[in-house]
């Protein structure tokens, strides 16, 4: 059964898509009624919305969960939430106890469906020593304990893509990211952790916790490195990889590349666009919602292209990437 939107979807063959999919990473704090408008045209069934910690306070993520929650009432099947819990507070007595108090309530009352641990751990959080914090470090083992007895799904994201540690050129796939967020580009800082070190925490973190499936969000931070990635999923078991916003490095790989990993890791890959709409992108003019809805719609179908015509993947792998991998992972009901 799934909620009822206030306007009925477009009819199937109006739809920019015909393959029904989950998209496994959006963000979207906004009106929901409205995002659905594009959900729809893209037939998206679901999507996991995701919250992550930045540093924040707990009462900032809490803000942030609100907006993220607002208005998902009424379609409690297509917005599915991803939880997350504060990292800042790692060295107080009660971390823990705090942290998983947060998280036991976000699973019960919340209906959360996961957790993501954001790239703040590794690359912005320090101890008292000045010392870079991962997210293997021993005071966040117990909520990592935690997540495993309840066989949890934990979205990772723990690194940046190797454009950081490279010179910033205009140019580059990242120029503007960097330029935005130069906090981020490491190109010549040699007191941050390089590309492998945070891999290596973050594939140690995985290892220890077998009965945690991961979500190694963003191509598990190896899109540079599709035979590295390939080999990464085949030596961890309980590890997935998702896509968002890393569809543009794909893109600049050879297809045959591509369509062989698609192949060899059908199962453990993910649709994830990184959807990250602003809260104000809609607004309250009704009138105006269609053609920002087409508009959206248009810049996804170019990518649904890339997949479906491009790379020709077949059927049975486009199922299981766009909808039925992320339906067995998170235990729903494919629609
Ligand atoms: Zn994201």
């Amino acid at each position: 059964m799934s909620a009822l939107p206030i306007a009925p979807s477009p009819e199937p063959e109006r739809r920019t898509s015909r393959f029904a999919k989950i998209d496994a990473h959006v963000h979207v704090p906004g009106d929901k009624t409205a995002a659905l408008k594009v959900l729809d045209e893209l037939n998206v069934e679901k999507v996991v919305n995701i919250s992550y910690s930045q540093l924040g306070e707990p009462e900032e993520i809490e803000s942030f969960e609100q907006q993220l929650l607002g208005g998902t009432e009424p379609y409690p099947e297509r917005y599915l939430f991803c939880s997350t819990f504060n990292v800042t507070r790692f060295n107080r007595p009660d971390y823990a106890e705090q942290a998983i108090a947060k998280l036991e309530r976000d699973f019960t009352v919340r209906k959360a469906v996961a957790v993501k641990v954001w790239k703040d751990v590794g690359m912005l959080l320090k101890d008292d020593a000045g010392r870079y914090v991962f997210c293997d470090d021993e005071r966040f083992s117990p909520l990592f304990a935690w997540l495993n007895r309840r066989r949890t799904v934990v979205y990772l994201h723990m690194a940046d893509p190797i454009a950081a540690w490279q010179p910033l050129e205009p140019k580059a796939l990242r120029y503007s990211y960097y330029s935005e967020f130069p906090e981020f580009h490491w190109y010549g800082k040699s007191d941050r952790p390089s590309l492998e070190e945070l891999l290596e925490h973050r594939d140690a973190l995985v290892r220890s916790w077998p009965d945690i499936r991961f979500v190694c969000a963003h191509l598990a931070s190896l899109a540079h490195d599709i035979d590295g990635l390939a080999a990464f999923l085949e030596a961890h078991p309980n590890a997935y990889a998702d896509t968002a916003a890393r569809q543009v490095d794909l893109m600049a790989e050879p297809d045959q590349k591509v369509r062989d990993f698609f192949t060899r890791c059908q199962d453990r890959i993910l649709w994830g666009t990184d959807w990250s709409p602003r809260p104000d992108l809609f607004g309250q003019d009704r009138s105006a919602w269609p053609a920002i809805v087409a508009k959206i719609a248009r810049s996804f179908q170019e990518n649904f292209r890339y997949f479906e015509e491009r790379l020709a993947l077949p059927e049975p792998v486009l199922r299981k990437f766009y909808l039925e991998n992320a339906a067995a992972l998170l235990g729903l009901k494919s629609p």
